[in-house]
């Protein structure tokens, strides 16, 4: 259930890793009421540790680094990376300047690259619902190991995973 409303309202973070401020203010363009973002139970939050999505904006730089590394291990998983415009996607026009060292997938994995310079609206919006799609995806994976175990049975008061629970002193490798 938790997954099925966290697809319905997903949180995002938004972070300028160095961009021109370009893609930032097409990012609150897709909030502001004319496109209404969060019409679809999307909020742009500042918490790292209670987001689902990480939207960044720019190249990364030699100060930003860091803080894209920092921020990406805090957001809990599962989770969705997208590189919002040119520039966070290869460099874009920043690229092999002094100050600047690539686009966002050089330190973090990306999910979702949207192109442009500067993005529409219209595309971050796009490119923020194929992230839902991945974010599920993802969550149906980190589902998986707990289906490998046996249904838990119940055989004199003690609850096990196995088909012959063990006991206090048992030889584990006998089971
Ligand atoms: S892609 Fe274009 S608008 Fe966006 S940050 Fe880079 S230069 Fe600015």
């Amino acid at each position: 259930m938790y997954e099925k409303y966290r697809k319905k309202s997903p949180w995002i973070l938004h972070y300028n890793a160095g961009s021109c401020n370009g893609c930032d203010i097409e990012i609150l363009a897709a909030l502001a009421p004319k496109y209404d973002l969060e019409r679809f139970g999307v909020i742009n939050t500042g918490n790292p540790k209670q987001s689902d999505i990480f939207l960044i904006t720019g190249p990364v730089t030699l100060r930003s680094r860091e803080r894209i590394v920092e921020l990406y291990t805090q957001i809990p998983e599962p989770k969705v990376v997208v590189a919002v415009g040119s520039c966070s996607c290869t460099g874009g026009v920043f690229r092999d300047m002094y100050n600047v060292e690539d686009g966002v997938d050089r330190y973090i994995p990306v999910d979702v690259y949207i192109p442009g310079c500067a993005v529409s609206p219209e595309l971050i919006i796009d490119g923020v619902v194929k992230g839902l799609d991945i974010l599920e995806q993802k969550t149906k994976e980190m589902e998986k190991p707990f289906k490998l175990f046996q249904e838990a049975t119940t055989k004199d008061g003690i609850t096990s995973r196995r088909e012959t629970p063990l006991r206090v002193g048992e030889d584990n490798e006998k089971n």
